[in-house]
């Protein structure tokens, strides 16, 4: 374990990127890979292991053929990638979206290994998707869609080994027929082998609102060190899916003022704050904020609005080091996965606009999707209460150790989480050793 490690430049060049990656074109894997080289300074011996995080364990490529409603054959991308299994099963979300990539999902995976070893569940970090727009299928195209992929990487998830979740535009009924085809293909009723299904089928009370709670409480944590009142503080929020809509809604109940929503389709503006439930009941009735009453607002004006919290809770790299400079907000807690780039996370820095980053700010669902998983091996189920008070402790147990290491190092909070999870991870692999 103390052996010097080998001249390895001549044998493998340990900086040499993998192959199948686009050196001027790293995406969203290129961002993580500059997070990584963050934490480094910072994690002592265990650095002798930081090529383990540097490139994903596993990474499959599927086809996902399947016949349209028109009789035609379409193919897809799929993919499944496990990042690291160092700490258990792989564990993370699946994504359809148009803009899915390999790198995209390889830095969701990554992100997914720190965000485990964050919150300290035992879990490696994995992640899927398929790169479809879903909106522009059937239902039964979508079912066919959801069963191919499921068989094509069958061999790869399970209970223990990786176990799905929902993630982008997708939900508990596309883990219900995911769950269902795993188990026809093994032969028995697994519901263990995602989470995030329906609570009929071995879901979890609680799942859905939990990535959208986890933001409110580390929201809340936050705002206890900056002096900030709940009640009263402005709120911008981009996405209002699953994560920004709970998240937009338990603000405005604790009695702070949503300002303004960012949806794919429009933005909703009102400057003495947005009735929201009127807002989302909109949203669940016609898919977007687009035709909700507003004051206009383009977006370059929605990124510079004066806010206590801005929330983005969409897709990767909304901030940029285009629009940081004009954030106004006193923090960004970051909902989505891969907001903000690394460029505009110095811009922050500087600005001393404080970042809540998504490896803890997000990490309330894959909280909950333990206690889910938990509950479908023991085939016993909690309260909503029960589950509700122990996400909590949960995240203001893991806010609270990362704000300390955050002042300890004078870093950010990105590069705390980052020193708190990659430390576990770093450990979990020198003890298991190197095999052979
Ligand atoms: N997709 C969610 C995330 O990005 C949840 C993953 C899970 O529950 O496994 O954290």
């Amino acid at each position: 374990m103390n052996a010097p490690s080998v001249p390895a430049k001549t044998i493998a060049d340990p900086n040499a990127l993998p192959s199948y990656l686009n050196a001027d074109n790293l995406g969203p894997w290129g961002n993580y890979l500059q997070q990584v080289d963050r934490v480094a300074p910072y994690l002592g011996s265990l650095a002798r292991w930081i090529e383990t995080l540097k490139r994903p364990k596993r990474a499959l490529i599927v086809d996902v053929p399947i016949e349209l409603d028109n009789g035609t054959v379409a193919h897809f991308e799929g993919y499944r990638v496990q990042h690291n299994l160092s700490r258990g099963p792989g564990k993370g979300g699946v994504r359809f979206h148009q803009d899915v990539t390999l790198s995209e999902v390889m830095a969701l995976s990554a992100w997914m290994s720190v965000k485990n070893a964050a919150v300290n569940v035992p879990y490696g970090g994995a992640k899927g998707g398929i790169r479809v727009d879903p909106k522009l299928l059937s239902r039964a195209e979508l079912e066919r869609l959801t069963r191919r992929y499921t068989s094509e990487i069958g061999f790869i998830i399970g209970p223990n080994k990786d176990i799905p979740a929902p993630d982008v535009n997708t939900n508990e009924q596309v883990m219900a027929w995911m769950m269902d085809t795993y188990s026809m293909n093994s032969g028995s009723t697994s519901t263990g082998v995602v989470t995030g299904k329906p609570i009929s089928l071995g879901g979890s009370l609680g799942r859905k609102e939990a990535t959208g709670r986890g933001v409110f409480v580390v929201g809340t944590e936050a705002a206890k060190h900056l002096n900030i009142d709940i009640v009263g503080a402005r709120v911008v929020v981009q996405g209002l899916g699953n994560v920004g809509g709970v998240a937009a809604k338990l603000f405005h109940e604790a009695g702070a003022r949503v300002i303004s929503a960012q949806d794919h389709k429009g933005i909703v503006y009102a400057p003495n704050g947005i009735d929201v439930p009127a807002l989302l009941e909109h949203v669940s009735r016609h898919g977007s904020v687009e035709g909700y009453p507003t004051e206009p607002l383009d977006s370059d004006a929605f990124w510079a609005l004066e806010c206590e919290f801005l929330i983005p809770a969409a897709l990767e790299s909304q901030i940029t080091e285009k629009n940081a400079p004009f954030v106004r907000a006193r923090m960004v807690i970051e909902g989505a996965n891969g907001p903000t780039t690394p460029a505009a996370d110095d811009i922050l820095r500087e600005r001393n606009i404080l970042v809540a980053p998504d490896v803890i700010a997000n990490a309330g669902g894959v909280t909950v999707s333990y206690f889910e998983w938990v509950q479908d091996f023991s085939s016993f189920f909690w309260s909503e209460d029960e589950i509700n008070q122990r996400l909590v402790r949960i995240m203001q147990e893991a806010f609270g150790a990362v704000w300390q290491v955050a002042q300890d190092n004078r870093v950010t909070l990105r590069t705390a989480t980052f020193i708190v999870a990659c430390t576990r991870i770093l450990q979990a692999r020198e003890m298991r050793g190197l095999y052979p």
